[in-house]
């Protein structure tokens, strides 16, 4: 499936339909340059989930947990992984197989662990369609 939108506000529409609709124990990953929409995207699935705390990319852990929505949602960016035991240390099966919903920014860097079954998120620019455009493929729906 294939969105374009034109605005954040629609990116994190987008978000927020796929946070209402996610079952238990889905894994989604997000893939795109810096800036691209990421964090927009991941608010507005946070808020489809029926999170209301504040929302931010994990800088300095691998994964944040929010308890307050629906199900679960465990946030992961794994840009600054070293090494992949880093994800055994946090006990990171737990997350993946587990009833809540994950999404993982950067996963390609942890691709040997991911299951099959993933819900695949792709964001791209196309400055000839100007600034604020974004292409957003979902792919495992
Ligand atoms: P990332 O997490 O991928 O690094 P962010 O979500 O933090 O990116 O930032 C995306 C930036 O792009 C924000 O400043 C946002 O306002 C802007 N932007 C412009 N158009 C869009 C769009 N269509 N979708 C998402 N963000 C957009
Ligand atoms: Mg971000």
């Amino acid at each position: 499936m294939v969105t374009e939108t034109r605005s954040p506000e629609e990116t994190y529409a987008l978000g927020e339909k796929i946070g209402k609709a996610a079952q238990p124990g889905q894994i989604y990953t997000l893939t795109g340059d810096l800036g691209v929409g990421k964090t927009v995207f991941t608010q507005g699935v946070a808020a489809g989930l029926g999170i209301t705390e504040p929302v931010s990319s994990p800088t300095f852990t691998i994964v944040q947990v929010y308890e307050e929505g629906r199900l679960p949602f465990y946030h992961f960016d794994v840009y600054r992984i070293g090494d992949i035991e880093e994800m055994e240390e946090i006990g990171y099966d737990d997350y993946f197989f587990g009833n809540g919903i994950c999404l993982i920014e950067w996963a390609e860097l942890i691709e040997e662990i991911l299951p099959d079954n993933v819900i695949s998120i792709t964001i791209e620019k196309d400055l000839t369609q100007g600034f604020d455009y974004r292409k957003i493929t979902v792919d495992g729906l």
